[in-house]
């Protein structure tokens, strides 16, 4: 399929992906229809293995090197100066390519057996939730895409961090399944996390991640009240119930309480999200984890689910 120019959405450990041929720029450019995305937000390329890491970039700084050969496969994706074969299409333009090695067995096997790169975005319209089992990518792109690869839900459950690699210092562009805290203890030194107000890259808009429920973010402690307020001025509230309040009863739509665990929360964030907008709800009341270790990339993400609407 993958040869034939078709799309073909694959497990990884982060979540679901709508992979296409990278060299392909004709099906590089289906993933784009499919997904609703502007042409200008690059994709990321998915290898079998670090060694065809020298294949697809111009260049390896040793920061880069050393990041691949601790943390692949696995949820780090690193952007490298872009290398010949990688075509403008699937890097919305730029001469950086973004490029990661997946940490699961079906990814690997079907990359493996593809032997090149596969580009792939979250299998899912753009600016909503990322899919993380099959049923979810089949229930948002049908028959859009040619084949859907079950490999059973996603272990990490958010997107690989982004590290930008192409100087000397490297940079975080996005957190993500590998922490700040590990990335800092092999690199030896502190690294920055951007600001999720500002457009700092391509496809870090403010609104992403986006359930069809608008999301509030409130203190801890204010989610049981501001939840049961909404619900009595009539609107359908879905609730992310932090785990210190988990007894509690709350007057509402539909309740997720929230894993104390920042590995299961971040496995379930998705789901949860789907679920509420499955149960109708039209507000989810929800408050930022402590943002270190997983809880880093699930606030963003939340920051990102509530950030402004496009509006229409
Ligand atoms: P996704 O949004 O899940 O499709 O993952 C792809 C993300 O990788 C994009 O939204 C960008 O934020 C990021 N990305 C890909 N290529 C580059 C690049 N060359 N420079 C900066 N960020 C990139
Ligand atoms: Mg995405």
């Amino acid at each position: 399929m993958l040869r034939a120019g078709g799309l073909v959405a694959l497990p990884t450990e982060t979540v679901y992906g709508l992979g296409a041929n990278a060299e392909d720029p004709a099906a590089v450019a289906r993933i784009f229809q499919v997904k609703g995305r502007p042409p200008s937000h690059p994709l990321i390329v998915h290898l079998g293995d670090a060694e065809q890491l020298d294949d697809w970039v111009q260049d390896v700084p040793a920061a880069a090197r050393l990041l691949a050969e601790r943390f692949w496969p696995g949820p780090l994706t690193l952007v490298l100066r872009r290398g010949s074969r990688v075509p403008l299409e699937a890097t919305g333009g730029l001469e950086t390519v973004a490029v990661r090695v997946p940490d699961h067995p079906v990814a690997l096997a079907l990359l493996s057996s593809f032997g090149s790169g596969v580009t792939a975005p979250s299998a899912n319209r753009f600016g909503s939730v990322s899919p993380t089992t099959a049923d979810h990518v089949r229930a948002e792109l049908g028959d859009a895409v040619d084949f859907v690869l079950d490999g059973g839900p996603c272990e990490v459950g958010v997107e690989s961090t982004i590290v930008d690699a192409t100087g000397d210092a490297p940079s975080i562009l996005r957190p993500g399944g590998v922490t700040r805290e590990d990335l800092e203890a092999v690199l030896g030194c502190s690294l920055v996390v951007p600001s999720t107000s500002r457009v700092r890259v391509p496809g870090q808009h403010p609104s992403h991640y986006a359930p069809r429920a608008r999301v509030v973010l409130v203190e801890p402690e204010k989610v049981v009240s501001e939840a049961e307020l909404a619900q009595e001025l009539g609107h359908q509230v879905g609730v992310f119930l932090p785990s210190a309040f988990a007894d509690a009863p709350v007057k509402v739509q539909a309740v997720v309480t929230v894993p104390a665990s920042m590995a299961a929360y971040a496995r379930g964030l998705y789901g949860f999200l789907r679920d509420l907008d499955q149960h109708g709800c039209d507000l989810i009341i929800a408050s930022l984890p402590v943002e270190d270790g997983l809880g880093l990339a699930i606030a963003n993400r939340l920051r990102r689910a509530a950030g402004p609407r496009p509006t229409v």
